[in-house]
């Protein structure tokens, strides 16, 4: 194959394909490629093969980065940039499973918990990430901002489309349940998020409080009740007890009732419906 004898004519209308196709990287490798082929150091078929893989990955770097501010994924973490030998209660292996993705296939939830500091939202940023270069779909948002914008469609008239839209991403990651007073109501339309993704999307939850304190945390008991009954069924709990991140240069600063790990009360034990019990997504294990 002689590329190099292609009149110029099968050249520009090489050069029109690319274009119209929309394939501007190979358009801007394309002369570099035939000089390549000229010099005879690449056969015409590895030339072209070279072309769709940087068509290819200039595509999917583009697609990733979309996708990441879409998501709200900012600042991007990773878990190459997770030292897990400063948080040894943590079982990577577990994580490392988790970015596996399996959970998102079986709409899983999976609970981070920990005091402030540990990582949780880095944890959860870093596996959101892994989806978003799997081609998931992501949302990543706190609990505060979630009941904003469902106490803001409601009183429009729009409750219905964002709980729609907030179902839409395979994983949704809630960061910071715990943190702030949930508004009046507010437990009530996160209910009927995790209502609306129930066993069809996956979550990832993060939070500084145990799930014996989210009556507290939801203002009512009987809301935080029927959110735990979902979100503890085919759940992942993964407990980080360990000193805080931000505060590791300044430990000896610290008031020791602040570097003392905090306590998480483990998840009472979910009720069993549908699926048959002893099912290895139903781990509840905390460690
Ligand atoms: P949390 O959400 O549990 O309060 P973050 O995940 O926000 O904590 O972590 C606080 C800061 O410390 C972030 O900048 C995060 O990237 C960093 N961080 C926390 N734990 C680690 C770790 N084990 N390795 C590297 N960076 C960490
Ligand atoms: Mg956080």
């Amino acid at each position: 194959m002689t590329i190099h004898a292609a009149p110029a004519t099968t050249l520009d209308s090489i050069k029109r394909s690319l274009v119209a196709l929309r394939m501007p990287r190979a358009l801007e490798v394309l002369d570099a490629t035939l000089a390549r082929i000229e010099r005879g150091e690449i056969d015409g078929i590895a030339a072209l093969d070279q072309l769709l893989i940087e068509e290819l990955t200039v595509r999917e770097s583009r697609r990733i980065k979309t996708a990441l501010t879409l998501g709200r994924l900012t600042p991007v973490k990773t878990l190459v940039g997770f030292d897990f030998a400063f948080q040894p209660s943590l079982d990577r292996n577990r994580i490392l499973a988790l970015a596996e993705l399996k959970f998102i296939d079986h709409a899983e939830v999976v609970h981070l918990l920990g005091p402030p500091g540990t990582g949780k939202s880095h944890l959860a940023t870093a596996l959101a990430v892994e989806a978003v270069k799997a081609g998931r779909s992501v949302y990543f948002s706190t609990l505060a901002d979630i009941i904003t914008s469902l106490a803001t469609a409601e009183r429009e008239g729009q409750l219905r489309q964002r709980l729609r839209y907030l179902s839409r991403a395979a994983l949704l990651v809630v960061d910071e349940i715990g943190y702030l007073p949930v508004i009046q109501g507010g437990g009530n339309l996160f209910f009927q998020l995790v209502n609306a993704r129930y066993e069809k999307g996956a979550m990832i939850l993060t939070s500084n409080r145990g799930f014996a304190e989210w009556g507290d945390v939801f203002g009512d008991p009987v809301v935080a009740t029927a959110l735990l009954d979902r979100l503890l069924h085919h759940a992942v709990v993964i407990q980080i007890e360990g000193s805080s991140y931000r505060l590791r240069q300044h430990a000896d600063l610290v008031p020791e009732h602040v570097r003392s790990k905090a306590h998480i009360s483990p998840p009472p034990a979910p009720k069993r419906r549908g699926r048959p019990p002893g099912k290895q997504t139903d781990d509840q294990t905390t460690g």
